[in-house]
């Protein structure tokens, strides 16, 4: 297993990216992910990626984040081979789950979160490529 990505929520994609182009890192593709209502850049890092949130609606789950805590780190992904079956294990195990069924996510990947009061405040997004 790996860190897939760490999630960081941002008011503006390209002002947030400037620091990460400054050291290096290059924005592979910008795209737009509907269940999320937001905006999605992917930097890749290594076999990571940081991802930058951009909210595109007030609804957005990012923008309701940052109405709270201001911009920043908002989840860790790690990546797995099958999202299902790792939903189906946490749910036996009683495990609260913010999905408790895969969900689109960016660059094709099957998604789904687990709820932060189950890891001690961290969001935690299991993510499968195909
Ligand atoms: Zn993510």
């Amino acid at each position: 297993m790996h860190i897939d990505h760490i999630g960081i929520a941002v008011k503006n994609i390209q002002e947030a990216a400037q620091v990460y182009e400054l050291l290096g890192l290059e924005v592979k593709n910008i795209e737009e992910v509907p269940s999320q209502k937001v905006r999605v850049a992917m930097l890749p890092l290594g076999e990571s990626k940081i991802e930058l949130l951009e909210p595109t609606d007030p609804e957005s789950p990012i923008q309701k984040f940052m109405d709270k805590k201001g911009s920043g780190i908002h989840h860790l992904a790690v990546a797995v081979d099958d999202v299902a079956a790792e939903l189906e294990k946490l749910k036996k195990e009683g495990v609260r789950l913010i999905n408790e069924e895969p969900v689109p996510g960016a660059g094709g990947a099957l998604i789904a979160f687990v709820h932060p009061k189950e890891t001690q405040g961290v969001l935690l997004e299991l993510c499968q490529h195909k």
